[in-house]
This record gives structure tokens, C-alpha cells and sequence, in this order.
């Protein structure tokens, strides 16, 4: 089905910590496809949200821990993700705030519904709750007595909670999987997820407020706060109209979410369940991003020295060689080492060497031939229809959210060019006025497409290249590292 409209939103990052090189790679992807689908569709026609989730007991300890009040210490941290997505041209129509009023309010009316469906029931619960995962670790989860991802003896908790009916929903979820497998990329990771559905558990989605002090209230039990996720989840689609305009929710939703590696027991079964509950279609594209793993192959940790900041790297680089690197040599849905040396040659080799150096050539030849250049009508046909069979296939790749794989496509475009410059020598002097002018005018188009096609990816730099490309304007836009 063609799609007219898309509305394409990441997850929202915890606001701990400062952004990393994993939120990084989920916002720049967010960002080069709600790029491609407005060039596409019309800016009009895409929506793209990011935003921060602000609750829960970690921020609310870790505001004490530095000393800040919680609204202080979240409004630092969410200004900080503001200013990574301004640093690494993070377009986006929507930054979302879960601390917010209309967030509050409009999760509050979600609940309701849920509520109102027969779907939440207190009952009484003891468990082991991890802090750090902001969950309730299971028996068989726990290793030598300690959460796994965390290596601490989680919080014993004794507490009346409300529970969501998330297992009402578990042949709803399996049917839906079942007839949809392509909604989940990659298609490797749909066998996970039906296991995980599966075995769904009813979850507990509230906190005693005394022992939560920062949460949203639990409709007409002012004791009770939202489980942070219970909360969290539900700003998909408040921020399109849920609760507040139908019209505009139904226009836009269901959309493509983006999350990492660790996150599709949340947003494959725990919120599709929540979305069941209101009514609401599942989404229509979940995309799993791998993860990016430090230089040695490991998984970054401080303790093992192999930390990747994107703030350094930008510093380094430059905003969008990162992007480049981040979405054409990080692979999109698997995980990937980040190495440098990786980067730097990927660079050299496509950008500098492939791409820039025939932009130079064609630019620099057409002054120095005095030919006209940038004339559609003139581009001879055989050649348009193989630059188009590439620009397709490209397309092809990035409509279907395979972002690594267009580029590549991209590339092998602007090699094409090069190979059929070298052949076709337009600086021989003996060639014809005409034959130089038919050659170089045919690169400008190759090049004019190339330039549109990458500019979801490095989209300041394309900006320039098509003006250098129409004012024939002579400039290194891709110098060597
Ligand atoms: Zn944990």
C-alpha cells in the first residue's frame, strides 16, 4: 500500500545521562527517513517526533545525587538532547516532553480507556524491582541473586498495583504478527517477538506514590503514580491528537517506530497490547536498529575504555561525516563496531574520491569547455535510463527503511559516473564542441541525482553541491582526512 502521509517517531531517550552513540545512530535514521519521505511526499506529509521521557524513580534519584531539583535536572538533560539533534541536523517537527502538562493529561485519558475496556485491576504484588531496568526482575531473571544488566540485588517490593491485561491480547498480538511479519524489521527478530508475546504477562503499571514521588497520578487514586513505561509509551500518540483530536490522530497513525536492540519486548508486545486496548491499529512499521559497539567489538562500557561520544566524534569530524558513517557504514539493523578508521576511509573513498571528485571534474570541465550544463531536455536517453534504474533501486531501498543499503546504491551511481567520464574523456581536445557538451551535460543530471539521493544523509552538504552544480561554481565540498 502506498502510504500518502507518514509519521515516523524514535523512542524517547531516559534522560540520565547525556546522549550516547546509540541515540545518536536512532535519531540521525529517524531523521534521513522523515527526509526521504518528505522529498517524497511532500514536507507536509511527514511527521517526525523525538522527544525525552522524564519520569521514574532513576531521575528522581540521580536530580538528588547531583543536587538539582527534578524539574531543574530534567529540563538540563532534555535541553542537552535538543542541542545534540540541533548539532547533528535532527530535523524534527515534534520535541515531546513527558513532564509536560499536556503529556500528563493526555496519558491520564489513555489510561481511562484502558480502564474503561476492562483492561486494569489492582492486586497485590511482591517482587524484586530493579531500578536501573525501572522494572520488576523475575525469579528466573535474577543471576547469583542480582539483576543481570545492572549486577545489583534489586529493591525488595511489597506493594497493591494496578495491572494491565496485556496476556488478554497475546492471540490479538500472535494473529496480527502472524499476517503482518514484514511490520518488524529485521525479519530476522520476528521469531522473538512472537516468544515474547507469547509468553506475555499481565504487567504492573503503577508505583505507590510514596515511594515514587515523581510520577503522573493514576486517575481518581491519588496514592498510586504511572509506571514510567505505562506513561512513556502512550506519547506515540499523543502527540498526533490521542484523546484531543480524532480527526488528526487517524490521519497520521498507525506510524514507523525506531528503538534499539533492547526494547522490542516494549514496543512489540507491551505497547501494541496497549494500543489494542484503546482501539487503536498496531503500528505499522517497528524497526530495530542494532547496536553500535565499541572499536574492539565489545559492548560499550566505561570500564572497558571502548566509550565512542558522539559529542567528541563531531568535534573530530564534523557533524556530517558522523551521520555518513553512521548510516551508510553502521549497518541499520544489525550491530556494528564503530571504528574510526572505518569512517575515515568511507569518507575518502565515497565522498571525497567517488562522489567529489566528479562533481569537481564536471564542474571544472564545463567552465573550462564553456558548454551548457544542467539541461534536462538535452540528457541522452539511454543514459538517463540507467542513471534512473540506480536512482530507483535506491529509492527502492529507502522507502523500504533500508537506509545503509541505499546509500551504497548511491555510491555505485556516482561510480557509474566516474567510469563513463573516464571513458568518455570529454577534456580531449579533438572531441567535438557538441560531443563535450552532450558528456558533461549528462554527468550534471547523474550528478543532480546523486545530490537529491544523499541528501537525506548528509543534507547540508547536498545543499551545497546542488548549488555549486547550478552556478557552476568551483569548490572542494569533500576534502580528503
Ligand atoms: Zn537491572
Amino acid at each position: 500500500m502506498e502510504r500518502k502521509k507518514l509519521y515516523i517517531t524514535t523512542t524517547l531517550p531516559y534522560v540520565n545521562a547525556e546522549p550516547h552513540i546509540g541515540h545518536a545512530l536512532e535519531f540521525v535514521q529517524a531523521d534521513a527517513i522523515s527526509r526521504y519521505f518528505r522529498n517524497k511526499l511532500g514536507k507536509e506529509n511527514v511527521f517526525f517526533n523525538v522527544g525525552t521521557d522524564e519520569h521514574g524513580l532513576k531521575i528522581f534519584r540521580k536530580a538528588q545525587e547531583e543536587g538539582l531539583g527534578v524539574i531543574e535536572f530534567v529540563d538540563k538533560y532534555s535541553q542537552r538532547f535538543k542541542d545534540f539533534c540541533k548539532l547533528f541536523l535532527v530535523e524534527y517537527d515534534s520535541f515531546y516532553r513527558t513532564s509536560e502538562k499536556n503529556h500528563h493529561e493526555a496519558a491520564q485519558k489513555f489510561w481511562k480507556k484502558c480502564d474503561e475496556n476492562g483492561d486494569i485491576y489492582k492486586k497485590k504484588y511482591s517482587g524484586w524491582y530493579c531500578v536501573g531496568c525501572e522494572r520488576y526482575i523475575t525469579e528466573k531473571e535474577l543471576v547469583d541473586g542480582k539483576c543481570p544488566d545492572h549486577g545489583v540485588v534489586p529493591e525488595e517490593r511489597n506493594e497493591e498495583n494496578y495491572f494491565f491485561k496485556l496476556s488478554k491480547y497475546r492471540d490479538h498480538l500472535l494473529n496480527w504478527l502472524e499476517d503482518n511479519p514484514e511490520c518488524l524489521k529485521p525479519l530476522s527478530k520476528v521469531e522473538e517477538l512472537k516468544r515474547i508475546i507469547s509468553e506475555a504477562e499481565d504487567i504492573s503499571i503503577s508505583r505507590l506514590k510514596e515511594s515514587l514521588p515523581w510520577g503522573i497520578e493514576v486517575p481518581n487514586d491519588p496514592e498510586q503514580v504511572f509506571y514510567v513505561w505505562f506513561d512513556a509509551l502512550t506519547n506515540y500518540v499523543n502527540v498526533i491528537g490521542f484523546g484531543k483530536d480524532e480527526e488528526r490522530l487517524k490521519e497520521w497513525w498507525p506510524g514507523v517506530q525506531l528503538f534499539g536492540p533492547d526494547n522490542l519486548r516494549f514496543q512489540g508486545s507491551i505497547w501494541q497490547g496497549m494500543l489494542a486496548s484503546v482501539g487503536l491499529p498496531q503500528s505499522y512499521k517497528l524497526l530495530e536498529h542494532g547496536m553500535v559497539l565499541g572499536p574492539d567489538g565489545r559492548k560499550m562500557a566505561k570500564s572497558l575504555g571502548n566509550v565512542i561520544s558522539p559529542f567528541d566524534q563531531e568535534k573530530k569530524y564534523g557533524a556530517e561525516i558522523v551521520r555518513f558513517y553512521l548510516l551508510s557504514g553502521i549497518s541499520t539493523y544489525g550491530d556494528s563496531a564503530y571504528k574510526e578508521d572505518d569512517l575515515v576511509n568511507m569518507y575518502n573513498s565515497r565522498l571525497a574520491n567517488n562522489f567529489g571528485n566528479l562533481l569537481n571534474r564536471v564542474i571544472h570541465l564545463s567552465n573550462t569547455k564553456e558548454v551548457e550544463i544542467n539541461n534536462l531536455g538535452e540528457v541522452d536517453a539511454h543514459f538517463k535510463k540507467e542513471v534512473d534504474s540506480y536512482a530507483d533501486a535506491a529509492k527502492q531501498l529507502f522507502g523500504d527503511f533500508e537506509i545503509a543499503l541505499g546509500s551504497e546504491k548511491v555510491d555505485e551511481l556516482a561510480d557509474f559516473g566516474n567510469k563513463y567520464i573516464t571513458k568518455e574523456e570529454p577534456w580531449k581536445k579533438e572531441l567535438p564542441f557538441e560531443t563535450t557538451q552532450k558528456i558533461l551535460n549528462n554527468l550534471s543530471y547523474l550528478l543532480s541525482v546523486v545530490i537529491e539521493l544523499y541528501s537525506p544523509i548528509i543534507p547540508s552538504s547536498a545543499e551545497k553541491a546542488k548549488r555549486a552544480l547550478e552556478q557552476r561554481e568551483s569548490i572542494i565540498l569533500f576534502s580528503k582526512i
